[in-house]
């Protein structure tokens, strides 16, 4: 399971990232908001996606979860880092992909607890067949079928993070593209 095979090109990851900007500007308008988006996986996401917000007032503060810890299977109890004080702020909490639900559910609730006047959850990818906790996001970039995937951002031990689609593993004898 070695093999990056592109699901999803660049150019459509350019295209959808830019039309979620676009909805974000207009639901945000008039209001104080602070991204704030889940290290690692989400670096390239977020850096395009707030790059096509524009807003006179926007924050932005990186947080932290991890579940993986090198596997392709999430360990269930997220490990969240870094909460910022939220009080008064639309709070956009940005992520790479929604699976099991768990850690987007615990960190909205901590951003809460820290103060979020209003809570938006934002992730490129969502994994709908493999959820535990129910939860839908409010933005989602693509819904993506119950593979395991990387690039854009999302690795797998730490590789493939810099390819420039998302791609799924495959076994290492299948066609590869990238
Ligand atoms: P959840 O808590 O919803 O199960 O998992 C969310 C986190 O698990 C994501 O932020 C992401 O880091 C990781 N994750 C879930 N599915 C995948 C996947 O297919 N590929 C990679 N690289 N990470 C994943
Ligand atoms: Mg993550």
């Amino acid at each position: 399971m070695d093999t990056p095979r592109v699901l999803i090109h660049a150019h459509r990851l350019r295209r959808r990232v830019r039309q979620l900007g676009r909805e974000l500007s207009h639901d945000l308008a008039g209001q104080r908001p602070l991204f704030v988006p889940l290290l690692d996986g989400c670096f390239c996401f977020v850096a395009d996606l707030v790059r096509a917000i524009h807003h006179p007032d926007l924050r932005l503060h990186f947080a932290r979860s991890s579940s993986y810890h090198g596997g392709t299977q999430s360990s269930g109890e997220p490990v969240l880092a870094d909460i910022p004080d939220c009080t008064g702020r639309s709070v956009v909490l940005v992520d790479d992909i929604l699976d099991t639900g768990n850690t987007l559910s615990r960190m909205s609730a901590a951003l809460r607890a820290a103060g979020a006047e209003r809570l938006l959850t934002c992730v490129l990818l969502d994994k709908p067949a493999r959820r535990q906790v129910p939860i839908e996001a409010d933005y989602v970039g693509f819904t993506v079928p119950d593979l395991f995937v990387v690039g854009y951002g999302l690795d797998h031990g730490d590789r493939h993070r810099h390819l420039p689609h998302v791609c799924s593993l495959a076994a290492p004898d299948a066609d590869s593209p990238a």
